[in-house]
Order: C-alpha cells, then structure tokens, then sequence
C-alpha cells in the first residue's frame, strides 16, 4: 500500500496535527523529561508530510524497498516523530508512553538500532542528520532510484554547525533534486533567540547561495505546504537537478498558549497541571 497521492484537506490535516500534539503532551507528562516547545511547533509540517500524500510509505512494510525516507537531523525534536508514526500505523500508539524509559524504543533521540519501525537512522548531534540524508539521496540516484524521495528535518539554530553547510554545498553538486530540505524556523533555540545566540539569517538567501530552490512558507498553513512540496515534486519530477529547501516559518510550541513563543520550553516537560491546560487548548 502506497501512501503516496492521498492529498487530505487542510481541515482533515488540522485534526490529524491536534492528535500529534495531544500525543506529545501525554508523552512528555508520563516521560517527566523531554522537548516540548519544537515538536508542538513542527506538528503541521509532519502532518503535511506524512498524511498530507507526499512521502511515499508503507507502515506494514516499513522497509519497502521504493519508500521514501525522512531523517530529523534535529533528533531531540523526535517526540512529534514518534507520535506521527504512531498514528500513521507503524506501530501500536500505547508504546508512545515509554518515551524516554529504560530500555524503550523510544529513545530520547532516535535509535536506529533500537528497531522502532519508520526510523531510517539514529540522530541528535546536530547537524551530522543531513549529511546522512544527502547520502541517501546520492545512493538513490546511484541505484538508479530516481524517483524516490529524501527529507531532512533541521532546526534553525542546528543551521550554526558547519557540517550543515558541507552537505547543502554536495547536494547542490551532486544535483540532488530527490532531496528536500526542511528548516524549522521557529527563531529561537535553548538558549535564546537566534540573533543573539549566533546569527544565522538571512537564511533564504544562504540556501540559494548553496544551490537549492528555496521557499519561505507559514509552517502552520497545510495551503502553503503543499505549495512548497508541490514545488519540490516539481523539481524532482522535472529532472531540474536542483535540490529544494523549504523554510517553514513557525512558533516553538504552537497550539499551547503559555508555550507559544517561548524558548524556555525548548527542552522540558509540562508537569500535570500544565498537561491538562495544554490538553484542553488542543480539543
Ligand atoms: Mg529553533
């Protein structure tokens, strides 16, 4: 079974993404450590991908050999990866709330060796996840995989380490246009706001100076999304030679008012008062 070309309504997508949050909440609460405010800002941007009809996967068959592959080089955002995967069917959704215990699938960062379906490598040093991803896109056009289809997820303050920047510049040469590349820009990392951490912007005119088509859309609008994957499809089924990036601008926390915004809920739970508030927000 193909998940690919089941275009879903913005409204249908918007269910589906309050679903992940809630997710995220419940996992954070029971795990009593973890990151709260990315994975609550990336949600639409998963639910887009994964159930939105543009990744290309089989949860019953997880290492089908013509799926296509996400890595989030920004691994300690993977509770939304977990609970996008769960609800997408790769695995029973009651494992989510082993988050972060002993011995779990579910590591605090994503495992490959841990077996957990859907998760095609281990990652959290930041910025070594996208370099694993452009080398599975040269692998594909090697096996003569054109049309297979390579996502990597980083953070925006992840655009301050080098290696970053080593792989934009080979999938450029390499003509990668079956990679596509998200940059969750929510301006702020654990320490503060970009700019006064270190300063990475404009970070659309450093993609394209790298060689990619690039595109600044609302992360929170499915419209816009589906704008810019539209335009890496384009890119790919086209034979442009041109990798794509795709800047989603959006809001560390989203959907939780007292997150919203606010880079202190970079890397902790919310404790069960702040979880019920949060879970009420997201009905
Ligand atoms: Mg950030």
């Amino acid at each position: 079974m193909s998940s690919e070309n089941k275009r879903q309504s913005a409204e249908a997508l918007s269910d589906i993404a309050k679903e992940i949050r809630r997710d995220i909440i419940r996992m954070l609460l029971e795990a009593g450590s973890g990151h709260s405010g990315g994975p609550l800002g990336i949600t639409d941007v998963f639910a887009a991908l994964y159930f939105g009809g543009i990744m290309n996967y089989d949860p019953s068959d997880p290492d089908w050999s013509e799926r296509d592959r996400f890595v989030l080089s920004a691994g300690h955002m993977c509770p939304v990866l977990y609970a996008t995967l769960a609800n997408a069917g790769f695995f029973a959704k009651d494992e989510l709330m082993t988050l972060r215990k002993y011995n779990t699938r579910l590591q605090g960062h994503p495992g490959r060796d841990m077996g957990l379906p859907g998760i095609e490598t281990s990652s959290g040093s930041l910025g070594q996840g996208i370099s694993i991803a452009v080398g599975m896109a040269m692998s594909d056009k090697l096996l003569e995989h054109s049309k297979r289809k390579v996502f990597a997820m980083t953070g925006d303050g992840e655009l301050q380490e080098g290696s970053v920047w080593e792989a934009a510049m080979a999938a450029a040469h390499f003509k990668l246009d079956n990679f596509c590349w998200i940059i969750d820009n929510n301006d702020c990392q654990i320490d503060g706001r970009l700019r006064e951490v270190m300063d990475v912007y404009p970070i659309d005119d450093k993609c394209r100076s790298f060689g990619f088509d690039t595109l600044i859309v609302d992360g929170h609008d499915f419209d816009e999304l589906y704008k810019a994957f539209d335009l890496f499809l384009a890119n790919l089924n086209n034979g442009s030679g041109k990798p794509t990036a795709i800047i989603a601008k959006t809001y560390m926390g989203k959907g939780v008012s007292f997150m919203e915004d606010r880079f202190e809920w970079h890397g902790k739970p919310p404790n069960a008062e702040q979880a019920d508030i949060a879970l009420n927000e997201l009905t």
